[in-house]
């Protein structure tokens, strides 16, 4: 052995940025305007923070759970947990009672850090979550004291305000877990996800390359992302690691106070879901004169694909990239990036052939390796037209659900992820669909996705979502559930018209539904189970199986078709 095996711990990395940039500004957005610390501020307090916890008993590998907005103090918890080797569970408030019940006690949280806001959410779940020993709230700067029927609860700031700040962090293995991440991707009860100190230290690392993100310590990054879900993208971890200037918007996600922010933080990078920038565009293109938006440089846009025309009025309006990110809860999450010029042969392409390799999900993130099998496990052949499995390894994919076997989903050191997905000669990645959601029509697969992101490009849509209704003859057909945007006149004519420009006459929706808004998961993205079990609460009927009693049954999903290997 020659090297020192150091081990890779996020304390290191966290308090780089504190050392090198102490001054550099966290800026939250709250109720009257915004809370401003440096990251001196914010390295002193995760001490007292840790000391407390600490001196309450927090063992290391002991759960310490989140339920707040982006913000400063999640910051600390981001920092003080894991640097004394205790685990951050980061609770997905837009979840269900139900699921909010499993996860904590799943997860065995000991304390709970809540949002004031938030509290209303958490208090009638207190019965059901017994061995929650605190609860610590986390009040509005400048309001009244908070009040709460919850046990045990102390105020933050009363809580950090008992310790000093002096600590060293303790060394220990790089394999230790560090942070807990449910995912309800994934059928039945929330499955959790632990990443580790070395699966999170390496993710950093190649987050925040040139090829990747691209982040430097110039920057000042906007976690619009929540910092519940898949731990912000890890954008909040990078950025304390360079010391760039963090700005977050808290609750404030709604696009006037979030474009607000963006332009008087002077924000270089931010990172979203698509129906966040679609927002935001919506509020640009309604106030165009309103905003200086010249420091602002990239915006990640993943969890689901981006239309490629939001990408190009990203950059033809305003000169800003959109980094398209393909990622999972399971992965840390980052798997691949597409960028507008991603390899030295771009430098000669013209802006249509870069828009269309942005369009496409992505080249693999160094450090993982993917590949694509058949429903026999077999690769299939990269030519970017053979659609199968797509599967992924690493250091910072996961092995195994936390407590919480599902034997399919891991194959061989592989996660199965439930994409399906080619691999083309460029060796980009393109997701088609995930398995439960693309459409299976005569035996062919027809990928909602594509459909969805076309009829969004036309004039006048504001959102489109795809989904398979039961065909007695086809197994499945497609149908558009389109939401026009203010003012729009849109007909069902108009919008078949212009699928079909681009798609064959069997892959056409046969049913273009009208609906004022379509519901989102909790993670913000189209909520497809959602939509289906609305129309079939409705009895909706596809339009040439209407009025045709004694209709056949339909036959059940895949019962004729070459579906792959099913995961969840
Ligand atoms: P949830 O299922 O709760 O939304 P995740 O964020 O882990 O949790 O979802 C990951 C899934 O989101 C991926 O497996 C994929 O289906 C989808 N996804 C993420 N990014 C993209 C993208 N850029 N294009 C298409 N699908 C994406």
């Amino acid at each position: 052995m020659t090297m020192q095996k150091t081990p890779l711990l996020m304390s290191r990395l966290l308090d780089r940025g504190a050392w090198i940039a102490p001054d550099e500004e966290v800026v939250t957005l709250t109720g009257g305007g915004t809370h401003r610390q440096t990251y001196a501020d914010t390295r002193r307090r995760a001490g007292q923070l840790a000391n407390g916890l600490l001196d309450l008993g927090i063992a290391f590998g002991d759960r310490v759970a989140s339920f707040m907005w982006n913000g400063w103090r999640h910051l600390e918890l981001y920092q003080a947990v894991p640097s004394i080797g205790a685990v951050l569970h980061t609770v997905n408030i837009r979840l269900g009672a139900g699921d909010l019940e499993y996860i904590i006690n799943h997860a065995e949280d000991r304390i709970i850090f809540v949002d004031e806001d938030l509290l209303p959410i958490l208090e009638p779940l207190a019965p059901a979550i017994p061995r929650v020993e605190r609860f610590v709230v986390c009040g509005e700067p400048g309001a009244e004291r908070w009040e709460t029927s919850l046990p045990n609860a102390i105020d933050y700031e009363d809580f950090i305000g008992g310790y000093g700040d002096a600590i060293e962090w303790p060394e220990f293995d790089e394999n230790a877990p560090l942070g807990l991440c449910y995912t309800s991707g994934t059928t039945g009860n929330p499955k959790g996800v632990m990443y580790t100190h070395r699966s999170t230290y390496l993710h950093t690392m190649a987050e925040a390359m040139t090829d990747t993100m691209g982040l430097s310590a110039t920057d000042c990054a906007c976690a619009v992302v929540p910092m519940f879900h898949a731990m912000g993208w890890g954008l909040p971890f990078a950025a304390a690691m360079l010391g760039a200037k963090q700005a977050m918007p808290h609750r404030f996600m709604a696009p006037e106070p979030l474009t607000g922010l963006i332009a008087s933080e002077g924000v270089t990078v931010s990172a979203g879901v698509p129906t966040i920038w679609q927002g935001v565009r919506a509020h640009l293109e309604a106030e165009p004169e309103r905003y200086d938006l010249s420091a602002l440089d990239r915006l990640v846009c993943g969890g689901s694909a981006p239309p490629v025309s939001l990408i190009r009025w990203y950059w033809d309006v305003h000169r800003i990239e959109m980094i398209h990110a393909w990622g999972m809860t399971e992965m840390n999450p980052l798997g691949t990036v597409s960028r507008r010029i991603a390899k030295r042969s771009h430098l000669a392409l013209d802006e249509d052939a870069r828009f269309a390799n942005v369009a496409k999900t992505g080249l693999l993130s160094p450090g993982l390796e993917m590949k694509i099998v058949d429903e026999e496990f077999r690769p299939v052949r990269q030519d970017g037209k053979s659609l199968g499995e797509l599967l992924v390894r690493g250091p910072w994919v996961c092995s195994e659900y936390y407590h919480d076997p599902q034997p399919e989903k891991f194959r061989d050191g592989w996660l199965v992820t439930g994409d399906i997905a080619a691999i083309d000669a460029e060796r980009y990645l393109v997701i088609a669909d995930r398995s439960k959601d693309l459409v299976k029509s005569g035996g062919e697969w027809i990928s909602s996705v594509d459909l969805e992101n076309h009829i969004a490009g036309l004039e006048g849509v504001a959102q489109a979502a795809v989904v398979a209704q039961p065909h007695p003859k086809w197994d499945e057909r497609p149908v558009a559930l389109v939401v026009p945007a203010p003012g729009a006149e849109l007909s069902e004519g108009g919008v078949l018209a212009h699928c079909a420009k681009q798609f064959a006459k069997w892959q056409i929706p046969d049913d273009v539904l009208f609906r004022d808004t379509l519901p989102l998961t909790a993670t913000g993205k189209l909520d497809k189970k959602a939509v289906r079990a609305e129309l079939e609460a409705e009895g909706y009927r596809l339009p040439d199986l209407r009025g045709e009693a004694g209709a056949p049954a339909p036959v059940p999903a895949f019962a004729s078709t070459p579906a792959p290997a099913r995961t969840a």
